[in-house]
């Protein structure tokens, strides 16, 4: 049985049989794997706080052949949204939030397929939660990038319809997955666009500005790129929509989180 270690962020759990649990994991250099952790669930068990959703951690397993389930021999925790909770330096609400990214990392990473990119996404977004980073502006981060990895979050940089700048805000039509800006939001003065595009989701500038900020730095600096409440709320209407088109369905965490607030 050839044995793996890698580093590797913790995605989800569910119970096997009476004492075990099924460890689901993204590997940094192999991609989303399955693992079973052998008696997990007792109370005395090595894997105890070890299994947190989003804990980056050293791991070691053995591949054995024609089984999807890898056998997990230990988990060493390096960084996870729990300790922070632990040491003050987040309130409880972080481990919501940590639930949500491993969440939306595990309907996005294909199984055994390494994607560096959304690893290091997944890893940066731990330290800044460990970092104290505000949660909420964190959470519009990871979903601006996570998009962005798959290449379906809408353009920025100009206008798709009139080539213009979004120096008013932007604008995301009803039953449309792209920005436009207020001009041609507003139908460029014909009356028939301007009722299609009713119940659109305006973006101020203030919530374009945290856009551009996102696209060039890491989450650490978001601790000095406040985000104010309107915005915030704004941008997450926005990537709600599009999450939910290109997934098909809400995940479970972001109802939670909803309803905590
Ligand atoms: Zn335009």
């Amino acid at each position: 049985m050839p044995v793996y270690t890698s580093e590797a962020l913790i995605l989800r759990t569910y119970k096997l049989a009476e004492a075990d649990r099924i460890v689901v994991f993204l590997t940094k250099d192999r991609g989303k794997k399955r693992g079973v952790a052998k008696g997990a669930r007792r109370a005395k068990s090595r894997f105890t706080a070890t299994l947190e959703p989003l804990t980056r951690a050293g791991i070691a397993y053995y591949e054995r052949e024609l089984r999807d389930l890898v056998r997990i021999n230990y988990v060493e925790p390096q960084r996870s949204a729990l300790t922070a909770v632990a040491r003050g330096t987040q309130d409880a609400s972080a481990l919501g939030h940590a639930e949500y990214f491993a969440e939306l990392i595990d309907e996005w990473a294909p199984e055994g397929h390494a994607d560096e990119r959304l690893y290091r996404l997944g890893s940066s977004v731990i330290d800044a939660l460990a970092d104290a980073v505000p949660t909420d502006a964190l959470a519009r981060y990871f979903e601006f990038w996570l998009l962005r990895l798959q290449g379906v979050y809408p353009q920025l940089s100009a206008c798709p319809e009139c080539g213009g700048a979004f120096d008013g805000g932007a604008v995301m039509p009803a039953r449309e997955q792209h920005y436009v800006c207020r001009r041609c939001a507003g139908g460029g003065g014909c009356a028939d666009r301007s009722a299609e595009r009713v119940g659109g989701t305006t973006l101020s500038l203030a919530a374009m500005h945290f856009l551009r900020t996102s696209a060039t730095c890491s989450p650490d600096a978001l601790i000095d790129a406040p985000l104010d409440a309107a915005a915030a709320r704004e941008l997450e209407t926005a990537h709600r929509r599009l999450l939910h088109v290109h997934l098909e369905k809400e995940l479970k965490s972001a109802r939670v989180l909803r309803q905590i607030r």
